[in-house]
């Protein structure tokens, strides 16, 4: 078995959002769970919508989601090995010139499909004379150029996500592989760099089903040999559809909205699959159990409350050391194993700081209450600190003032640190401390 390679191949003309993001952690997945390569290929072919600043993007996306490529290569920096590549195909008649313009070609679509016909390219280029190629290009036509599909035999593969695939070359046009400008479309140079790359899976959307069987034969024609390829079921809204939405729900609106990347990938690891999506607190540990067999064909479901429920559950085993540079300087690893049940979103830390640090709100109190914290704060000066204050503070309450439950834990939630919910109390109380615990609790009665 030759090496893993495996390549994630976005155009860098805009943000990689969700559905990439999956195609990425599929890719990432497989080589890791190889001892593969996984590669970043920048599909920059299209000069006048790719930038430098997407780019840079789609790199700081990766490495924030921890998904580091082990190389990269740009598209538009291999222009030369594409035209040697193209060369040899024309020399052997693979691809050819044709020069309709737009124009007729949907003019062709449109008569096919009103004869009830599929809107294959007629191959009408493929019957000119050299006399009428010449004709033409002494009117200025500038030819674009199609690769030559081989007719003789259907094309089949065993993908890794969808089984056994079967096209008929004849059903399909022939690709076009270059415009009359000399600009590269995608098709060829993708096969041109697996190759070269060694690419061993292809691993993409099931949008590229087609395009699979166009490619596998650019690859004999090229003399090299095919690659695996695994289509994934594309991603859907939560209400069944392709949502706008979610195409365009970017890794930097994701990470500004708070979801740790670890939820994100834990999330798009698992949809459509039938393994329980769980939470990870290091994506290596989605590494082990991936399968590509896993994956069904039906298409997985996106539901950004899914996302948000699985990114709490996730915060809640990040140990201190994952999260120390992002929280406000002063929280230590205590006081995170203390608030993080509590947090939504890394963000919320800081509130539960605040809570410790204070100052907090101060609720008012009936008389009643009143009362009753005022003992507490008697009760709180008394109490050893170094054991467990919470436990020791609410059992002399219980005995000398006969409260419990609610009456008990309630009022003394609330003067302690201004609200009704929160972290475990017993875990708060030594946090904020003799002094302000004595402070507040005065301050309440
Ligand atoms: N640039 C192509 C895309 O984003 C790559 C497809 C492929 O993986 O071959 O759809």
């Amino acid at each position: 078995m030759p090496p893993v390679v495996t390549r994630f191949a976005p155009s860098p003309t805009g943000r990689i959002h969700v559905g990439n993001i999956r195609t990425a952690l599929m890719c990432w997945l497989y080589a890791r769970r190889h001892q593969g390569r996984f590669l970043l290929r920048l599909d920059d072919t299209d000069a006048a919508r790719s930038t430098e600043e997407n780019v840079a993007a789609i790199r700081a996306d990766l490495a924030w989601l921890g998904l580091l490529p082990d190389g990269e290569l740009r598209q538009s920096e291999r222009f030369d090995r594409y035209e040697a590549a193209f060369q040899a195909l024309r020399g052997e008649g693979r691809v050819y010139p044709a020069y309709e313009s737009e124009e007729e070609l949907a003019l062709k679509r449109k008569v096919a499909l009103g004869r009830g016909l599929p809107p294959v390219y007629d191959r009408a280029a493929l019957k000119l004379s050299d006399a009428d190629s010449r004709r033409l290009e002494d009117r200025g036509v500038t030819p674009h150029w199609r690769f030559r599909l081989d007719h003789a035999a259907p094309v089949t593969w065993t993908d890794l996500v969808r089984g056994e695939q079967r096209f008929d070359p004849a059903k399909l046009s022939d690709p076009v592989v270059r415009r009359a400008d000399g600009s590269w479309l995608y098709m060829l140079p993708s096969v041109i760099d697996d190759i070269e790359t060694q690419v061993s899976h292809v691993v993409r959307g099931e949008d590229h089903v087609t395009n699979t069987a166009l490619q596998l034969q650019m690859f004999e024609a090229l003399g090299a040999p095919t690659p695996q390829f695994a289509h994934m079921a594309l991603l859907v809204g939560s209400d069944g559809k392709l949502s706008k939405r979610l195409g365009a729900t970017g890794a930097d609106a994701l990470r500004e909205a708070g979801i740790e990347p670890q939820a994100l990938l834990g999330l798009l690891a698992r949809l459509g699959t039938s393994d329980p999506v769980e939470p990870v607190a290091d994506i290596a540990d989605l590494i082990p159990g991936f399968d590509f067999a896993k994956l069904g064909r039906a298409p997985a479901r996106f539901d950004i409350a899914e996302l948000e429920a699985l990114n709490a559950r996730t915060l809640h085993l990040l140990p201190f050391a994952a999260v120390a540079d992002r929280l406000p300087a002063g929280i230590d690893a205590r006081i995170w194993e203390a608030i993080r049940p509590n947090l939504k979103t890394l963000g919320e830390a800081a509130d539960w700081w605040a809570v410790i640090e204070g100052p907090i709100d101060e609720p008012s109190f009936e008389a009643e209450d009143c009362t009753f914290l005022a003992a507490a704060a008697d009760a709180a000066a008394q109490l050893d600190w170094a054991a467990s204050p919470w436990q020791a503070l609410t059992a002399a309450l219980k005995q000398s003032t006969g409260r419990s439950g609610r009456a008990l834990f309630l009022p003394l939630r609330r003067a302690l640190t201004g609200r009704d919910h929160g972290p475990e109390m017993a875990a708060l109380l030594p946090l904020i401390g003799q002094t302000r615990a004595i402070e507040r609790l005065r301050a309440a009665s």
